[in-house]
């Protein structure tokens, strides 16, 4: 009932041929526009319309062996979900009892918030493992009156602001680079596209943009980046909206939101569904308040 294994290389498959088929379309274009058309490139793009064949193939059998996988009914239940992606959550994801929390699913995913101190830019807690293996976090957090500040500057000023991961300078990236890829870029704009007044997680997505509107962006203006949301305005500066934020910044804060929910929802299912306890993430657990938004 949940082999994984079809799963994976069927999905696996399924992406190599199609980055194949997507190098040969390439260099079809690329050569015909330098050398004009020809015997060999008409057969090169018939090789890669082979290939899209071969990938309707790949997906109806990422299809059959998604519906082997005890998750499936509740992912294939999801508006935007097709089997493609369902396949690729069951495949990533792996194992749901690798996720005690939908924290850590969040931080696998790239999707977890990190806070760090405006001041001296150092996070609000540290990870470590003790001597019986067992995880430690040690919170950089001082909490006065329901106000946090960093301990570690303790100045009684020094506030946390919260962020999409980043990549530091020569570090390898620590979440799943094409993953997020693939849950913001291809999952989330199939989700808004979706039609169905049950299409929950849209309807997140428009709720959180609507309570964005009326809150100021954590970040200044001159951090905001003109995007092709804000294409009405000639210059960041005119992007602004009356919160401080842009179009485009709020969009893609109400993008993670939803998916972050959708994964939350999953986590959950697929846990309850394998009988395993399911956890609020620690951040929630050690503020007692809920933490989803990201800067
Ligand atoms: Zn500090
Ligand atoms: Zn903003």
């Amino acid at each position: 009932m949940n082999n994984l294994e079809p799963v994976k290389i069927a999905v696996r498959s399924l992406y190599d041929l199609q980055k194949v088929r997507i190098e040969l379309s390439n260099r079809v274009a690329a050569h015909r526009e330098m050398y004009g058309e020809s015997v060999v490139l008409e057969t090169i793009r018939n090789s890669a319309m082979l290939a899209r064949d071969g990938e309707v193939l790949l997906a109806k059998a990422v299809g059959v062996a998604v519906a082997g996988v005890d998750i499936a009914e509740w992912l294939q239940a999801v508006r935007g979900v097709g089997p493609v992606m369902a396949g690729v959550l069951i495949s990533e994801v792996g194992d749901p009892a690798r996720f005690e929390n939908v924290g850590k699913l969040w931080a696998y995913c790239g999707l977890a918030v990190e806070r760090t101190c405006d001041t001296c830019k150092r996070p609000d807690h540290s990870k470590s493992v003790d001597n019986d293996g067992v995880e430690v976090i040690k919170w950089n957090i001082m909490d006065k009156d329901g106000v946090l500040y960093c301990a570690a500057c303790n100045d009684g000023k020094s506030k946390f602001r919260g962020h999409a991961p980043r990549r530091s300078k020569g570090s390898k990236s620590h979440w799943h680079v094409q993953f997020r890829g693939k849950l913001l870029g291809v999952l989330a704009p199939s989700i808004l596209r979706a039609r169905g007044d049950d299409n929950t997680y849209a309807q997140h997505y428009y709720q959180h943009r609507e309570r964005l509107l009326g809150k100021r962006c954590g970040l200044s203006p001159g951090e905001h980046k003109k995007t092709l949301r804000d294409a009405d305005a000639k210059t960041t500066q005119e992007a602004l909206q009356d919160n401080g934020c842009t179009n485009g910044h709020m969009h893609r804060k109400a993008l993670r939101y939803m998916i972050k929910m959708f994964m939350q929802d999953f986590l959950v299912q697929w846990r309850t569904i394998r009988k395993l306890t399911v956890r609020p993430p620690y951040k929630e657990e050690y503020l007692g308040k809920v933490h989803h938004e990201a800067k």
